[in-house]
Order: structure tokens, then C-alpha cells, then sequence
């Protein structure tokens, strides 16, 4: 075993952490009061091939193995440490995006990614609705029923990342009641079907620079060559690669988080004096710094695994719901210590903890609960 990441993953990692750092940073504490979304940066963003990791070359993409892209998210993460933007881009250049790399026929690679790698569409994906979310093949509600060469759907999911913003979505859909988890296909979904709208913007407690929306389809018409595998597939083949990979690339973004929230403690406890001395002095506060380093260590490894397991071409049910479930929990505990760290100033907007600390609240609940991941993981034991 080597644990050292290779020479090319590494450089990449610093170039996109640099890139966040001067280009992201600066505003992400302006842009989370606001709750803005900004344009700009994404376009920025597309420039530099960050939209487009995943894509093949040919449709492009940059054809960035599942490993190069776990580290271009955590050292965006880092460098930015803009939860939202970072959020954003997974649920644009994962989710929104696998299921056409892996599942989708030649002319919906050509049509789609291109313009997905460049970021001028913005993706997302569809699965959770008002009624239906752990037990998204259990009670989903939304309907496609085929007549002549389109599919008519009706049905709302809830909670979409990038909807408000997005132009294209994968979304998933009930064609076959009685087969369960077996009768649900995966659809390619433009702004501009007849019959698609999205509700108004949610208002979030952290995340705030991304958008998140309802999407609403009311007989809406989607032409038949953009359902993406076979009829029925949706859930069991499209849905599940493409939640391995939300599992390890999104998760990635909290390993930056951590590392960027344990940079900026480190230097607080050492300028702040208590007691007449530095802080980092103390004990109580040295624990605090010990165990934050050893989580993100830990977390590190486990998300690294299920990424070079990708790359083998194997499945990783059970490492990409391992390395969810303990760097979520992880990220949430450590933000609560490094909290503490900065004492009242934690509760301030005047450093970054405070931001880091709501947005991590995401993580145990978005892409499958912690409650999930462990009944994931007991499962395929
Ligand atoms: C900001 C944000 C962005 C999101 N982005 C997207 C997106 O882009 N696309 C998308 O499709 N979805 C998205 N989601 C939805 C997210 O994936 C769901 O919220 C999540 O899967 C949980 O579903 P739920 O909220 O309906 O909770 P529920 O399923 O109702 O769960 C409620 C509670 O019950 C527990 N529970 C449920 N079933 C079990 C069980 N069998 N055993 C033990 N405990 C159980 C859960 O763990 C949880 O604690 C987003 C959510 C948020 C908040």
C-alpha cells in the first residue's frame, strides 16, 4: 500500500485550491449573508475545466479520473471554503453529469456534455419529492407514462440543488409501479420542456450560496431518446453509480472544509490570550486541534478508498457509505470543536467557523442520511 496521493493528483489539488482561494474566498462571507448566487464565479469556474472534470475529452471534459476529481473538490473546499459553491459544483458536475457519462446513449453525450462541461447548462438531478426522500424508490410519486415517441410526466421533487439556476436535470420517475425500485427510469430534463417550472428559491440555514428549489413538471413532455439507459433502469443501475459517486466527490468538499477550519483555529488559539498565555497552551484546547487532525486524517483515507475503488471499475456500496457516514459525522463534530476554539467569536460572522458550522449541517442529511448509511452498510454485510 502507498498512501501518497500521485505527483499529478497533488499538483491539480494545489492549482484548484490556489484558484478558490483568490477567486472564491474573497466574497463567500458577502455572498452567504446574501444568499447570492453568483454567476460570475461560475463562469470563472468553467474556465479553468473545474465544470467539466468527469466529461470525457472527447465531449469537452477533461476525462478526470473519480480519484483527480474527489481531490479537485477537496481542495476547492479548502481554498474556497464556500460550502454552497462547493455544493453547487457536485450536484452540477456529478450527480447532474454521471448518469450521462456512465448511462447515456452517444447522441445525449453529444448534446448534453459539452455544454455541461463548459458550465453554460447548469445540471442538478432530481430524486427527492415532498413525500418521498430515504425511501426514494418506496414512495416515489412522480409519473412518466409513454405515449407515441415522448413521456408525459407529473409530479414535484423537492429540495433540488442548482433549480432555480439549472437548465438541464437528470430526473427520476415511476414508469412501472408494480416493480418497485425496478420500475423507475432516469430522464434528461430541459428548462424548456413544455409543462416544467421550478417553485421559489428555499430559504436555507446554510449552503446559502447555492440555490435549492422545487421542480415541478405538470404533463410535461419528454421526448423519448432522453430516457437514459432502458426503460426501468433508473433507480438500480443509473441511480445507484451515480450515488457512489456523490458519496466520495461530494464528500470531498468537507475534507477541504475541515483542513481550511483547522488551519484557521491553529492560528487563533495561538494569538488569543487567556489566562496570560496563548490558548493553544491549554490542554482542553490542544485536544480539540489532536482530534479534529486525526478525524480529517481518517476521513481522508476512507474517501481516498472509495475513490481509487471507482477507478478500478468496481462498485463501493459499502466504502462510499463508510467514508460518508464518518467524514459527515466527523465534519459536524469537528466544526462543533473548533468552535470552541474561537469561544463567543464563534457565534460572530466575523470568522469563518460560523459559516462552516451551519453549512456542515448538510452533510449527515444530504446524499442519504447518517441513519441510512449505517442500515447501508449493515446491509452489505
Ligand atoms: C440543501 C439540500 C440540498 C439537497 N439537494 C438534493 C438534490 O439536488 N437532489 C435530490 O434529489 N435531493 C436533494 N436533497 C434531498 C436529500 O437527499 C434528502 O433530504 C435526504 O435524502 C433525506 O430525505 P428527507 O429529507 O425526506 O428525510 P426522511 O427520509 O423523511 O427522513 C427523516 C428522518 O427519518 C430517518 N429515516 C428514514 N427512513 C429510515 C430508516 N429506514 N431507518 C432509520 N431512519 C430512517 C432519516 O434518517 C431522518 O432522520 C437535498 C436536501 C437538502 C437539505
Amino acid at each position: 500500500m502507498d498512501f501518497r496521493l500521485p505527483l499529478d493528483v497533488l499538483e491539480y489539488k494545489e492549482l484548484v485550491r490556489a484558484f478558490a482561494e483568490s477567486q472564491i474566498r474573497p466574497s463567500a462571507e458577502e455572498r452567504d449573508k446574501e444568499g447570492d448566487w453568483s454567476p460570475d464565479l461560475w463562469k470563472k469556474m468553467g474556465e479553468i475545466g473545474l465544470l467539466g472534470l468527469p466529461i470525457p475529452e472527447e465531449y469537452g471534459g477533461s476525462g478526470a479520473s473519480c480519484l483527480m476529481t474527489t481531490v479537485a473538490n477537496e481542495g476547492f473546499g479548502e481554498g474556497s471554503a464556500d460550502g454552497g459553491l462547493t455544493l453547487a459544483l457536485g450536484a452540477h458536475g456529478i450527480i447532474g453529469t454521471i448518469p450521462i457519462v456512465i448511462c447515456g446513449s452517444e447522441e445525449q453525450k453529444k448534446r448534453y456534455l459539452p455544454k455541461i462541461a463548459t458550465g453554460e447548462w447548469i445540471s442538478g438531478m432530481a430524486l427527492t419529492e415532498p413525500n418521498s426522500g430515504s425511501d426514494a424508490a418506496g414512495s416515489m410519486e412522480t409519473r412518466a407514462v409513454k405515449r407515441g415517441d415522448r413521456y408525459i410526466l407529473n409530479g414535484t421533487k423537492m429540495f433540488i440543488t442548482n433549480g432555480p439556476v439549472g437548465d438541464v436535470f437528470i430526473v427520476m420517475a415511476v414508469t412501472d409501479k408494480k416493480k418497485g425500485a425496478m420500475g423507475i427510469s432516469a430522464f434528461i430534463v430541459e428548462k424548456t420542456f413544455k409543462g416544467f417550472s421550478t417553485g421559489k428559491k428555499l430559504q436555507k440555514m446554510g449552503m446559502k450560496t447555492s440555490t435549492t428549489s422545487e421542480l415541478i413538471f405538470e404533463d410535461m413532455e419528454v421526448p423519448e431518446e432522453n430516457l437514459i439507459g432502458k426503460e426501468n433502469s433508473g433507480f438500480l443501475r443509473v441511480g445507484k453509480a451515480n450515488l457512489e459517486w456523490e458519496r466520495t466527490v461530494l464528500i470531498a468538499g468537507s475534507l477541504g472544509f475541515m483542513k481550511f477550519a483547522l488551519d484557521g483555529s491553529i492560528r487563533y488559539a495561538k494569538n488569543r490570550v487567556q489566562f496570560g498565555e496563548p490558548i493553544i497552551r491549554f490542554q482542553a484546547i490542544q485536544e480539540k486541534i489532536a482530534l479534529s487532525r486525526m478525524k480529517l486524517d481518517a476521513s481522508r483515507l476512507l474517501v481516498y478508498k472509495s475513490a481509487i475503488k471507482k477507478d478500478k471499475g468496481e462498485s463501493a456500496p459499502l466504502e462510499s457509505s463508510i467514508g460518508k457516514l464518518y467524514t459527515t459525522e466527523s465534519a459536524i463534530q469537528v466544526m462543533y470543536d473548533l468552535g470552541q476554539v474561537h469561544g463567543g467569536y464563534a457565534f460572530l460572522h466575523e470568522y469563518p467557523i460560523e459559516r462552516l458550522y451551519r453549512d456542515a449541517r448538510l452533510s449527515t442529511l444530504g446524499a442519504g442520511t447518517s441513519e441510512i448509511m449505517r442500515s447501508i452498510i449493515a446491509a452489505n454485510m
